[in-house]
């Protein structure tokens, strides 16, 4: 069994829908799990009813009409006929989530936000499904909340990997027939023990495709994306960007850990203990070799890869007394970032002073820093770019500061890290 992810990008309209048709026409008689997001920016319409409904910033009703509306395009031009029952099936769903709407929230944001936010993934593949099976590509649409089960961290559910173990060989297995040989699911989404939805996380679909692949021991995992592979750095960013051909599964997570977009963080972990390989290949040239991540070889080609992250904020935290920075001061200063939900892209500390560099969160930067100075002096550079670099060179990390400010820099043998002011594109 192959297990494919398609994203956002790759059901965007109803002709992207329609390549995907493509792609799974290559495979005939594969057995294929394929997980699909929200189309195209679905989720980010979808916080925007979140936000209006929770903090009454908007019309929530109207926003989600406007998603509605999205959708119903699509499928006006997938679908000739509107008596197909996925129309009625979609505007189910919409229907469910606008009562939830008229009631008040009673209860945390995160809750309403994965009951809210859901929405895109459940309606994304109910229309593709049903395209596909009216194209002759029969498949059976399964609902992966009777799959993957997470406990209650709304917004970032933790999979309970038994259960959804047991679950995945009970109920997934049998759904491949001689006849249909594709399931088609939601990714990014879970369900709690109180049958309450739950998600993984912002981008989470690749990693929900990893936890199928591992769960059903599959061959190889897919992830078709509208860029040709992996490349070394983001193209916004750099103008040499160069396709990786292969990379070994421990730059793949230094990268993804780093920030390199293309790949969830999480996703490499679960491929990676049961040896399956993944690929990452271009939905618009599906022939080309793409990028495979995988056990026992070398990052081929072997150049420096680079990963920016913009907005970011250097903290330098001192003790008022200026006594050294030492275990019991930086056990405090750890527990405020946890508390606030902070996370550290890197840190460094000398004798007197600790210094962290965290991506700029208007509502979670400013009380954290508030809260330090009761017992701390801090001071603070914002419009800051992180780079990391894995497996540099000296004279990449002159090129790249070449004429820059660098206020922070940290080297191990295969990665430099350096915070200099934000380069304006
Ligand atoms: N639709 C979700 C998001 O945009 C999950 C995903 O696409 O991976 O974050
Ligand atoms: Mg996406």
């Amino acid at each position: 069994m192959k297990v494919f992810k398609f994203g956002g990008a790759s059901v965007k309209d109803a002709s992207s829908v329609k390549n995907v048709a493509t792609i799974l026409q290559k495979y005939p008689g594969e057995k294929l799990l394929v997980v699909i997001s929200a189309m195209g920016k679905t989720t980010n319409a979808l916080e925007k009813v979140v936000n209006d409904y929770y903090y009454n910033k908007g019309n929530a009703l109207q926003s989600l009409e406007e998603v509605h509306n999205f959708h119903l395009s699509i499928m006006e031009t997938l679908f000739h006929n509107t008596e197909l029952s996925v129309f009625k099936e979609v505007a189910q769903l919409f229907e469910s989530t606008s009562l939830l709407l008229k009631n008040k929230p009673d209860g945390l944001f995160a809750y309403y936000y994965d009951q809210i936010v859901s929405l895109g993934e459940l309606v994304s593949t109910k229309i593709v499904s049903a395209y596909l099976n009216n194209s002759g590509i029969s498949n059976t649409w399964l609902d992966v909340r009777t799959v993957i089960k997470t406990d209650s961290t709304y917004r970032e559910g933790n999979v309970d990997w038994v259960q959804s173990n047991a679950l995945a060989h009970e109920h997934v297995l049998p759904l491949f027939t001689t006849e249909k040989t594709i399931v088609l699911t939601q990714g990014f989404i879970g369900c709690d023990a109180e049958n309450h939805t739950t998600t993984l996380g912002r981008e989470g679909s690749d990693y929900s495709a990893a936890i199928f692949a591992h769960l059903l021991d599959a061959e190889e995992m897919y992830i078709w994306k509208d860029v040709p592979g992996v490349l070394n750095a983001d193209p916004k960013f750099y103008n040499d960007a160069q396709k990786l051909d292969q990379i070994s599964y421990n730059d793949a997570i230094e990268l993804a850990y780093y920030g390199a977009s293309v790949i969830h963080p999480k996703t490499i972990k679960p491929l990676e203990n049961k040896n399956i390989p993944l690929y990452v290949k271009s939905f618009l040239k599906p022939e080309a070799s793409g990028t495979v991540v995988r056990t026992g070889v070398q990052t081929k080609p072997l150049i420096p890869s680079f990963i920016f992250k913009n907005n970011q904020v250097l903290i330098s935290i001192a003790a008022k007394d200026f006594s050294f920075i030492a275990e019991h001061n930086l056990s405090k200063i750890f527990a405020l970032f946890a508390n606030s939900g902070v996370k550290i892209n890197l840190m460094q500390n000398s004798a007197i002073s600790f210094s962290v560099c965290v991506d700029m969160d208007e509502f979670k930067i400013p009380p954290l820093t508030e809260a330090l100075m009761q017992d701390f002096k801090v001071r603070y550079n914002t419009g800051l770019m992180l780079c990391t670099i894995r497996h540099y060179y000296q004279n990449t990390i002159d090129t790249l500061t070449a004429g820059k400010e660098i206020l922070l820099e940290q080297r191990s043998r295969n990665t430099a890290q350096l915070v200099i002011r934000e380069i304006i594109k």
